[in-house]
């Protein structure tokens, strides 16, 4: 594929690759439109929503809604379920045609799947899984100096970095960052040599903006052909099969209570207070890694760095230690309680509330109050 995207300059605007299935948009999508507002402001430039799909044309008005300038709109029955040849076939040529200097797409199945194909086609980097994304150097350190170890001397020289053995200047580049290091510590990537610098971002970590009915109703859409060449398609899908089994919807929930490792002794038990508990609360169960990887859980239910970011009102860990990688997907919980045997477990220094206890016992005790505090 014949493309300079070395030429920097000939870049200009945001763009955020809104998911649809069935013909709905995807959670994320209006998350990203948000931030993408945010960027595009600090940018100068417009924001731009990329929407595939069959009749999906009525989508375009939220996606103005919550920030987006225009959409550009590919409407054609092929696209209607993804395949990643086909969308990586569009998706490649609007990014040729148009030059977008920046591009967000959600890190759900099929953007994890999605982004990397566009990125190495088109030559350029892609940031997985970012936690953050700055364009404006002063916002950038703003973030450093709140969230960071770093001295104000030492983030003071972030206006540069080394790029291929000479100091540039990188006012202008977007700074994404995401865990590194199993979660260790923050790395901040940025993607100087090409455009557009792509980053895929978890659904739930990006707060969504509020809903202005006048920029949905001045939305631009500007409508592509699809050009696919349906000999060259390799995946043909033949028919979607779906889950019969309820997914728990982690990311949208007001009360979480979570198990870990804790519950090991009486599994069943384990799980059956925390379901009561939830139930009480009207909440969902969650876990720790080790509850997913132990078969106690499946997949859905896992918070944490690569499980689901959540912001419940109320999250409850139950015989959860408090590792980083936990800690990433719930520390920013409206309240938290957590119950362990352990007095110095990690999970108590971000606990509002912290019983040193066995589970087995705190929890009905829990159930209980919460049970008298509903009727009272
Ligand atoms: P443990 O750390 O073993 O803690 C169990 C706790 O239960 C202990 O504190 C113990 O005191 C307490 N306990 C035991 N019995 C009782 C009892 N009867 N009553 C009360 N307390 C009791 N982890 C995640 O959770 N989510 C992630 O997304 C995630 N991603 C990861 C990504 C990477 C790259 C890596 C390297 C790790 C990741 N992990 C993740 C794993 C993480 O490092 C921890 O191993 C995991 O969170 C520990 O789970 P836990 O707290 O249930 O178990």
């Amino acid at each position: 594929m014949a493309f300079d995207n070395m030429d920097l300059a000939a870049f200009k605007g945001v763009w955020v690759f809104c998911e649809q299935r069935e013909g709905k948009l995807m959670p994320t999508d209006l998350e990203l439109i948000s931030e993408g507002r945010k960027l595009a402001d600090e940018l100068g430039s417009d924001l731009t929503g990329v929407l595939l799909g069959d009749k999906v044309d009525g989508l375009c008005a939220e996606l103005g809604g919550y920030g987006a300038d225009k959409v550009i709109l590919v409407d054609d029955p092929a696209l209607g379920v993804y395949t990643t040849d086909a969308y990586t076939d569009v998706i490649c040529e609007l990014v040729q045609k148009y030059k977008p200097e920046v591009f967000l797409i959600g890190a759900t199945n099929i953007g994890r799947d999605l982004g990397p194909r566009c990125a190495a086609r088109l030559h350029t980097g892609l940031c997985a899984d970012c936690t953050h994304l700055d364009v404006d150097t002063s916002i950038y350190q703003d973030f450093l100096k709140n969230n960071s170890v770093l001295d104000d001397a030492r983030i003071a020289t972030t206006t540069t970095a080394m790029v291929m053995g000479e100091k540039k200047d990188v006012t202008k580049e977007m700074k994404m960052t995401r865990p590194a290091f199993g979660g260790n510590l923050m790395a901040t990537i940025i993607c100087p040599r090409f455009r557009p610098s792509m980053a895929t971002v978890r659904p739930g970590v990006l707060k969504k903006g509020t809903f202005d009915q006048a920029k949905a109703d001045a939305v631009q859409v500007v409508k592509e052909a699809a050009n696919i060449d349906a000999a060259s398609l390799k995946t043909k899908v033949v028919e979607v099969v779906k889950e019969a089994r309820k997914l728990v919807d982690l990311v949208g929930a007001d009360y979480i209570v979570s198990i870990g490792r804790g519950i090991a002794s009486d599994v069943e038990k384990g799980k059956a207070l925390a379901e009561e508990l939830a139930d009480v609360l009207g909440g969902v169960v969650g876990g720790s890694r080790v509850a997913i990887d132990s078969g106690w859980l499946t997949a859905d239910h896992q918070v944490g760095q690569t499980g689901k970011t959540v912001h419940p009102k109320v999250y409850i860990a139950l015989g959860i230690s408090g590792a980083i990688q936990h800690k990433a997907g719930m520390q920013d919980s409206e309240l938290i309680i957590a119950v362990n045997k352990d007095a110095s477990a990690p999970i108590f220094e971000i606990a509002d509330y912290g019983i040193t206890g066995d589970l087995f016992e705190v929890a009905p005790l829990l159930i209980e109050s919460f049970k008298a505090a509903k009727e009272a």
